[in-house]
């Protein structure tokens, strides 16, 4: 069994709708997002899970971003880590043996993780 994991970021901003965080609110403001990836598998592609710089590419997509702008959901923390696993399920679904968990780090102590 191989695990890879990537931690990386993206810097980007958001206006929730039905924010009920006083701080989190409806204005728009930024986060310094954290993302921690985690892939488990027995089975590798090319000798490897998945290029590390493929996942980047998907969290890159949101650097710098408005994510209301980007994304075509109300970009909450939860509904990110599930664009993030998403998208590596489409890149990795000809490995059928693959276990995917997705961590955002909205602040350095409130994150939300995804996996199915
Ligand atoms: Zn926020």
């Amino acid at each position: 069994m191989y695990i890879l994991k990537l931690k990386t970021g993206f810097s980007a901003a958001h206006q929730l709708t039905n924010a009920y965080d006083e701080k989190c609110n409806a204005s728009i403001h930024g986060h310094n997002w954290k993302v921690l990836v985690e892939i488990k598998t027995e089975k590798l592609i090319n000798n490897m899970v998945i290029d590390f710089k493929k996942i980047k590419e998907i969290i890159d997509e949101l650097d710098h971003k408005n994510l209301n702008e980007v994304l075509d959901f109300e970009p909450t923390a939860e509904l990110i880590a599930k664009y993030i696993y998403d998208k590596l399920v489409d890149f990795l679904l000809k490995n059928k043996k693959i276990e995917i968990i997705v961590t955002v780090w909205e602040a350095d102590n409130a994150s939300i993780t995804y996996f199915e």
